[in-house]
């Protein structure tokens, strides 16, 4: 159903109402607690504060268009996951969703892991001081110079994800005289989505080695043969965005299934178990995530009931939240450039950014909502898309949402639960510079990623 992958090519407009997005809020200046940071709110002339500062005071210093992060809330909610999950288990936060020296010192102070998958990801981490093994090196076609560098740097575990990786990682961790702590990723054939999931998903996608076929239990055997490698336990990662805890139930199932078969096999009860990330956010006030608490005891029930069963150890449990620790945190800070209404159809907000900071409407279709930020608005509710600059017709921010009718160049809007996934996959199309992350708290900003200039990119084309 994407847009974007429409064989004829990006669908330019569907241009009569979708009837997807309900009636306009009852009070357009209302901000829903569900999808902003902690620290939101309106003061008294109506400018939207976080962290104590008024939004008009950010675009003034920092420039537009911005991510705005919630620093206490950041750390508020890896808090919350880690209390949930305890002593006995433990949490990484997938570093994919948003990663900066500043988020890795946070993640370390509040006492949290961290997921890299990439070289860069892994260097990043060590140069803001994460101690090595708190770190998980994930990743479908790690170099060996990325795993040297890992193995080196002595994290904490690789996530093996090929036969190849298998032998390539013994091979490497050996010529250095050392023993890599490794899980292995399996794919169990759950596909997990927002609202349901599918049990028998085909196990057609580039992660893991399937489950199905005795292949997971094979890449065990020839795991535990290499002196270079310390198979510590199974890693399943089902899907993203997931409300419905039923796919972790069928998913931990068939992990703790093969526990059995490995102990039963070779005499060896693993003693850990990662059941991956995935957990959602609310994007809209349409949807309804469960509190960490809850997640942590639902899965928590769920291993130790299946393993009670298979008459096994409960191994430890890690759990990879990326989005649901730092989407809800941060908000997109625009300013508006023009507005175009279209008779009949729907008015047209164009931004000073688009897919370049955010891609995620574009490339999944993903919903979001926008709010006047800079005043207050008694202006009847108008439906609006919001867009970017770009040229590309595809370059939606807001595929529906209302705003005030009275809005105008130069307002200042913001789409909130842009922590996740926006700058870190933010690009340079049509050469837009990278918009800076600025992290607010307690009455204090300060830019923990600067916004790219143009001597940057020029840097980098040696013409
Ligand atoms: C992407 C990913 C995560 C994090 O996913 P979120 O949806 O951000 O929670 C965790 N683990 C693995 C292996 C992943 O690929």
């Amino acid at each position: 159903m994407s847009r974007s992958a429409h064989p004829a090519g990006p669908r330019h407009a569907d241009v009569l109402p979708e009837g997807h997005y309900s009636a306009p809020p009852a009070d357009l200046n209302a901000l829903d607690p569900k999808v902003w940071a902690q620290t939101v709110g309106r003061d008294g002339d109506g400018v939207l504060n976080v962290g104590g500062i008024p939004v008009t005071r950010l675009a003034e210093e920092f420039g537009t268009p911005a991510y705005v992060l919630d620093e206490a809330d950041f750390r508020a909610r890896a808090r919350s996951w880690r209390d949930a999950f305890g002593a006995d288990a433990d949490v990484f936060y997938a570093g994919k969703a948003f990663l900066s020296r500043a988020v890795v010192r946070w993640l370390d102070e509040e006492g949290l892991n961290l997921d890299v998958c990439s070289g860069t990801e892994l260097a990043t981490a060590l140069s803001a001081g994460m101690p090595p093994e708190r770190i998980a090196f994930h990743g479908n076609n790690k170099s060996e110079a990325e795993i040297r560098r890992a193995v080196e740097a002595g994290v904490g575990r690789i996530v093996l994800d090929s036969f190849q990786e298998i032998v390539r990682v013994a091979h490497i961790a050996e010529s250095l005289g050392k023993r890599q702590p490794v899980q292995i990723r399996i794919t169990v054939g759950v596909e997990a989505h927002t609202h349901e999931f599918i049990a028998t998903a085909h196990e057609d996608q580039k992660f893991g080695i399937p489950l199905a076929g005795g292949q997971a239990a094979e890449a065990v055997r020839r795991a535990l043969r290499l002196d270079g490698l310390e198979l510590i336990g199974i890693h399943s990662h089902i899907g993203s965005q997931i409300f419905d805890m039923s796919g972790f139930e069928v998913a931990a199932h068939r992990v703790v299934g093969l526990l059995r078969e490995i102990r039963d096999e070779h005499g060896v009860e693993l003693p850990e178990i990662d059941l991956g990330g995935g957990l959602g956010i609310a994007y809209t006030s349409d949807d309804d995530p469960r509190e960490p608490h809850e997640i942590a005891k639902a899965l928590t029930e769920i291993v130790t009931r299946e393993c009670e069963a298979a008459r096994l150890r409960t191994p430890r449990i890690s759990v990879e939240p990326g989005r649901a620790i730092v989407g809800p945190t941060a908000f997109t800070l625009y300013e508006v450039g023009t507005v175009k209404p279209l008779e009949g159809l729907r008015t047209y907000v164009s931004v000073d950014g688009g897919m370049s900071d955010n891609i995620r409407t574009a490339l999944y279709d993903a919903e979001y909502t926008v709010a006047l930020v800079s005043r207050t608005s008694d202006a009847a509710p108008m439906l609006v898309r919001v867009v970017g600059k770009h040229c590309e017709s595809g370059d939606i921010v807001v595929k529906d949402a209302f705003l005030p009718a009275d809005l105008a160049p130069g307002d200042l809007i913001a789409v909130p639960a842009t922590g996740a996934y926006c700058r870190s996959m933010a690009s340079n199309y049509n050469h837009a510079l990278r918009p800076p992350v600025v992290a607010v708290a307690d009455g204090a900003a300060r830019v923990i990623v600067r916004r790219e200039t143009e001597e940057d990119l020029l840097r980098l084309d040696v013409g």
